[in-house]
């Protein structure tokens, strides 16, 4: 499907230019039939309507931090990364407009002097961006108390599928072009997950209790529509804050703990598993042995003395159950505390080049009542499978993350990969959970819908689609299954990785190595050195 002729001088279709958006965070690869940096609207609009001309599927693109592979296809990559990048505040309304291109960082930093703050805080914040946040409905530790991205998003401004460019604002868009009936609002209520989180699928539970084209639109991984600009709510910042590190000897201690935290309004209750404490070198954390998990708890107040009062009632309340309590009673002490978790990225590192870190089922979320059972459930699955994995995440929400670090040189590491992949889905759909809290499903997860939905939704999901995109020029394969989708097919390792240049799939693994997700793309392509 190689574009027949350019419709503005931002596409290209270089050899080295398509190589450098072969791959995103996650575990694909993929090479594109063409690159395109629209500069603005305008030119995006001529982009779309020239795609829809000629049936050529668009593949929308933030910083491509996205760990589904919703950033890489066949199609066309458009790169929204740099063309939309501006910035209007409204401070005195506690909001901000900006472009698609703008990152969650950038927003923080316009917006402290004013001491307010985007409430989402997702780690990626220094390469995310506005468009790619909002199209996967992206979440972070403080989400436990402020929700997801969802919450946050007032408006947006988006191309459409024929080009047509309009904003949707909260409140105001009604859903016009897609309409449930009663039996279907019934349905959506009874077959949508009981979690706190979920980017999976069309939130057709929130657009059933909105009645807000925005909750469609939000999460929908470019599969609807392209977001030229979002208009966030921001919120103050809070004066205080203090917290904890809990260690549990018991998964179940662990989990009883969890709703009793939640029951204290904590801003963040974050999971540090065994496995992960392991990976890390738990020996010099100077942690008690026979750690099971320990949970970093924070708690936001309005004054100092609240902020250390709520700790202590933490502490007091499971003294019974934590076998290690260390706490900390501002921001310094706090970020000390937590500075266990900034230890992942450099274990990381230090794996031999054969051991990769694989998301495959990174992203499982369950109702909070289930968080033992499904922590378990996976250590399990990975031991009998064959395949080490460390654990963290959002215990708050119910929400772990899974970094599956399998031995690329060891025969039937692949099989073993894949069973560990389908062990956890049966594991999500037994437990009522989802198989993503906050990063979408890309190419990743669009087969597995049936399974957590049933086939009456996935006619729902295909409607929506037909609705917002006739011609399935965007993002096709996401959310939706291609007919060819296969488990653990285009990976970026193996004999059969689709082969690129040497020194731009270097440069690509060292961009995944240190999360240079900002990285412009095309600066791989220019440059021949690795
Ligand atoms: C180290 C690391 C830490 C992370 N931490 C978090 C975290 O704490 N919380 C979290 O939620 N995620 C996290 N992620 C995942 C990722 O950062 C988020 O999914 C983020 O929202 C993706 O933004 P992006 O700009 O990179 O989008 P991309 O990866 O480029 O795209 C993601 C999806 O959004 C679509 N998209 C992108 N831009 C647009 C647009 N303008 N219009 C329409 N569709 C668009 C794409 O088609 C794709 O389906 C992390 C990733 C990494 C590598």
């Amino acid at each position: 499907m190689a574009p027949s002729r350019s419709p503005f001088p931002g596409l290209t279709t270089d050899e080295r230019a398509r190589a450098a958006y072969s791959e995103g965070a996650g575990i694909h690869r993929i090479v594109p039939a063409g690159v395109a940096l629209p500069r603005g609207v305008e030119e995006l609009q001529a982009l779309v309507r020239w795609a829809a001309d000629t049936s050529t599927p668009l593949v929308p693109r933030g910083s491509g931090s996205g760990m589904p592979g919703g950033a890489v296809g066949r199609g066309v990559v458009v790169d929204l990364s740099s063309g939309f990048h501006w910035l209007a505040p409204d401070w005195s309304h506690r909001a901000v407009w900006v472009g698609a291109s703008v990152t969650a960082a950038q927003i923080g930093d316009a917006a402290r002097p004013f001491g307010l703050r985007l409430a989402p805080d997702p780690s990626s914040a220094a390469f995310a961006t506005s468009g790619g946040l909002t199209a996967t409905n992206a979440a972070g530790p403080r989400s436990v108390r402020c929700g997801s991205v969802r919450a946050w998003v007032d408006a947006v401004e988006i191309v459409e599928a024929d080009g047509t460019a309009r904003r949707v604002t909260r409140g105001e868009g009604k859903g016009e072009r897609f309409v449930l009936s009663p039996d279907q609002r019934k349905l959506v209520q009874a077959r949508f997950p009981h979690t706190r989180k979920n980017s999976s699928g069309y939130a057709l539970d929130r657009y059933v209790e909105s009645g807000d084209e925005l909750d469609l639109l939000i999460g929908a991984e470019g599969t609807l529509a392209l977001v030229t600009a979002v208009r966030w709510r921001l919120e103050p910042i809070p004066p205080d804050v203090a917290g904890a590190a809990l260690g549990f000897a018991s998964l179940e201690a662990l989990g009883h703990a969890v709703p009793f935290l939640i029951a204290l309004n904590p801003s963040a209750v974050e999971l540090l598993d065994r496995t992960f404490l392991e990976l890390v070198g738990g020996d010099g954390l100077d942690l008690p042995a026979g750690l099971e998990g320990l949970l970093l708890v924070e708690f936001e107040r309005d004054t100092r003395a609240a902020a250390r009062g709520v700790v202590g009632d933490a502490v007091r309340g499971l003294k019974a159950s934590t076998a290690h309590v260390a706490t900390a009673v501002d921001r310094g002490g706090l970020e000390r505390l937590w500075s266990v978790r900034k230890l992942a990225s450099p274990a990381l590192a230090r794996l031999p080049p054969s051991r990769r870190s694989l998301q495959v089922v990174e992203d499982g979320c369950v109702p909070l009542e289930r968080l033992a059972e499904y922590i378990a459930g996976v250590r399990t699955a990975a031991g009998r499978c064959g395949v080490p994995v460390a654990l963290f995440g959002h215990a708050g929400d119910g929400h772990v993350h899974v970094n599956a670090l399998p031995d690329t040189t060891i025969p039937g590491w692949r099989e073993a990969l894949a069973g560990l992949f389908t062990a956890v889905t049966e594991l999500l759909v037994t437990l009522g959970g989802t198989p993503s809290g906050e990063h979408g499903d890309g190419r990743l997860r669009a087969g597995l819908l049936e399974r957590f939905y049933g086939p009456e939704v996935m006619s729902l999901f295909r409607d929506v689609k037909r609705a917002y995109d006739p011609g399935l020029i965007l993002n096709p394969g996401v959310i939706l299954p291609s007919p060819e989708w296969a488990p653990l097919v285009d990976l970026k390792v193996g004999a059969d990785v689709a082969p690129i240049p040497d020194d731009i799939a270097a440069r690509l693994r060292e961009i995944e190595r240190t999360a240079g997700w900002a990285t412009p793309k095309l600066e791989l392509a220019r440059s021949s050195s690795p």
